[in-house]
């Protein structure tokens, strides 16, 4: 079940129903691609047909970000938000209890390097078959490494909308994986990046707290939230 938002099509499962499905994509026959869809990229897949297509094909299309959840409501949709990062960090305990190889692409070397040792203390049995980091010219030497290494659960950590195609066009080349793009995930479990504390990130707030931390980041994302709520308005009035 889906729901429409300015033309995009976004799951309406809960955490725990979405992650059913995640783990049936994981178990499947095909390379699925999980999307962790925010107002940016709705904005983005307004200008460029090339990325809605991709989110369009996409199996998983999940409501990551207070913008989404506040956006559907104004639809008259109440769905749960689903932060990317805790999703990818369940997918990861799974696949560890399942006996389920992982395989991690993105962020810089030292910072990936990092993420894997946190991760791999943090989880029991963890099995990371290849990780490469985010900054290279040849995409083919990467899904070279990813198809010997055969990861049933691929995270590519590159940003959006980098990460978004090159799951996709790996879809074409690798054997059965489920590929999730994770931002700026790994900068978080590296300890690089300190997530906001857990009142902000229940209220839905993480947005406050990181333009508080970031004074500069105000002026970019506090005029796009508004602008982008006015326009789902407009859209939901303009195509009735
Ligand atoms: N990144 C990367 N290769 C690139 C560009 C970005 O590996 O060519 C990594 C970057 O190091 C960071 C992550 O992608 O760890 C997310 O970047 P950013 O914060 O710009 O993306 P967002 O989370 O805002 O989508």
């Amino acid at each position: 079940m889906n729901i429409e938002l300015m033309g995009i099509h976004i799951d309406k499962d809960s955490f725990i129903g979405a992650l059913d499905k995640a783990f049936n994509l994981i178990n499947g026959n095909k390379v699925a691609q999980v999307i962790t869809i925010n107002p940016e990229m709705i904005e983005h897949a307004g200008i460029d047909d090339n990325f809605k297509q991709i989110i369009d094909e996409a199996e998983m299309v999940i409501p990551d970000g207070i913008g989404i959840k506040v956006a559907l409501k104004i639809k008259g949709y109440n769905v749960e938000r689903i932060p990317g990062i805790d999703f990818a960090r369940t997918l990861l305990d799974w696949c560890a209890k399942n006996g389920k190889p992982v395989a991690i692409v993105g962020s810089k070397e030292e910072v990936i390097v990092k993420a894997i040792s946190n991760l791999k203390s943090e989880i029991e049995n963890l099995d990371i078959v290849y990780y490469h980091n985010g900054y290279f010219d040849n995409d083919n030497e990467i899904y070279d490494g990813l198809k010997s290494a055969n990861a049933r659960l691929i995270l590519v950590a590159l940003g959006s909308p980098k990460q978004e195609f090159f799951i996709y066009n790996a879809k074409q080349i690798l054997p059965p994986c489920l590929m999730i793009g994770v931002g700026g995930s790994l900068d978080v479990w590296s300890g690089k990046v300190k997530r906001a504390p857990k009142i902000y990130q229940d209220l839905g707030l993480e947005w406050l707290y990181r333009t508080i931390c970031q004074p500069e980041r105000f002026k970019r994302i506090f005029p796009a939230l508004p602008k982008f709520l006015w326009k789902t308005i407009l859209y939901k009035n303009s195509h009735k």
